[in-house]
């Protein structure tokens, strides 16, 4: 299906005022949005314009029942300035397993990927060259039918916008393992990327940043016991020479990352073992000299090595020393960026040559 995306361009880009060595994090947006919207059983009218405010009926029931679901992308310059973009049918296909959850309508894959493609082509100036950075992509659809009431919405929006991010987090993380409240229970939306499950977070994470932590580790919610994730990534340990990292259950959120990463990782000769560990299973390899190296992985950051785990009353310090890590990192910059092979087949190129129409 080919999807006839009318584009309509600023006369004002904000792109000269903008500083690619120091971009502010989270609250910088190009000049356009994808925009489409969903009525009677279809979605109609996708284009792309300049980027502006919403009108919203206070009763749009968004707002009140959360019937709301995000992606997060990044595109990156490969070979001869060639916009890229990572696997994005992944994030089409994942849009559309949040968007079922939620009871909310699919969007077809072909028009989530040309949607993506379309907004790039225009904004591909607004891809920060230098190392580690990337043009953020937020595609996201709510329910915008003003209703009270209990039901699934018949009219939504999904949009996209960009934000240029320079390199995220590129320090070493500080976890707290949640003893007390839980992201995800099974049944539940854990496996959504469904706007909720980042509201009822927030608390929890700032608590753990007022203990001088960066992010929250989630633990299961019957036992606390069984490790999850990481605020916005997945998590891998390797143990004894082998990773491993929690299997996804059904509460956990299936990080397109991760898989590239468990790729990558038995490219480079390791095993990886997907199945539930126990915080008390890590601290008992911890103390045993065992626990070699730990990250996290998404969209947002790539690979984040972490630095300690508090649990309790105890703080487990990881080594300082992550070859095995640091290794997959470069590979996946390197895919990211067309300086190493993508024998994986994960960069889609993007024409810039821009249909207006
Ligand atoms: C987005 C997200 C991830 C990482 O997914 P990627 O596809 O790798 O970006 C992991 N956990 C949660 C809760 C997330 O929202």
């Amino acid at each position: 299906m080919e999807q006839q995306i009318k584009i309509t361009k600023t006369a004002n880009s904000k792109l000269k005022d903008i500083d690619f060595d120091n971009i502010p994090l989270g609250t910088t947006f190009t000049d356009h949005m994808f925009i489409c919207e969903y009525k009677n059983g279809s979605w109609n009218n996708p284009r792309v314009e300049p980027l502006e405010l919403i009108p919203t009926h206070p009763a749009a029931m968004a707002l009140h029942y959360g019937q709301a679901i995000f992606e997060g992308m990044k595109a990156t310059v490969g070979n001869e300035n060639t916009p890229l973009l990572f696997r994005p049918e992944e994030n089409a296909k994942r849009f559309n397993h949040s968007a079922a959850r939620l009871g909310m309508p699919s969007v077809p894959v072909d028009l989530f990927v040309e949607a993506v493609k379309q907004i790039v082509g225009v904004e591909h100036n607004w891809i920060p060259p230098q190392d580690g950075s990337a043009l953020y992509l937020r595609p996201f659809m709510y329910a915008d039918e003003p209703f009270i009431g209990m039901r699934a919405a018949t009219s939504y929006k999904f949009i996209v916008i960009c934000s240029p991010a320079g390199p995220f987090f590129t320090k070493k993380i500080r976890l707290y393992a949640e003893t007390e409240y839980i992201r995800a229970a099974d049944g539940g939306t854990g496996e959504a990327k469904a706007a909720g499950n980042y509201a009822a977070a927030i608390l929890p994470t700032e608590k753990a940043k007022a203990k001088g932590y960066d992010q929250v580790l989630w633990l299961d919610a019957n036992e606390h016991k069984y490790i999850q994730e990481v605020g916005t990534m997945n998590i891998f340990f390797k143990i004894g020479g082998k990773f491993i990292t929690p299997s996804t259950s059904g509460s956990i959120l299936k990080g397109i990352t991760r898989d590239s990463v468990i790729s990558l990782l038995k490219d480079k000769g390791f095993e990886v073992e997907e199945r539930p560990i126990t915080i008390d299973e890590l601290i008992g390899h911890a103390k045993e000299g065992k626990l070699e190296e730990a990250f996290g992985t998404g969209t947002a950051v790539a690979i984040a090595m972490i630095e300690a785990i508090g649990y309790k009353d105890e703080v487990l310090t990881l080594s300082n020393d992550n070859p095995v890590s640091q290794d997959v990192k470069n590979t996946l910059d390197g895919i990211k960026t067309q300086k190493i092979e993508d024998k994986f087949n994960w960069i889609l190129p993007v024409s810039i040559e821009e249909k207006v129409g």
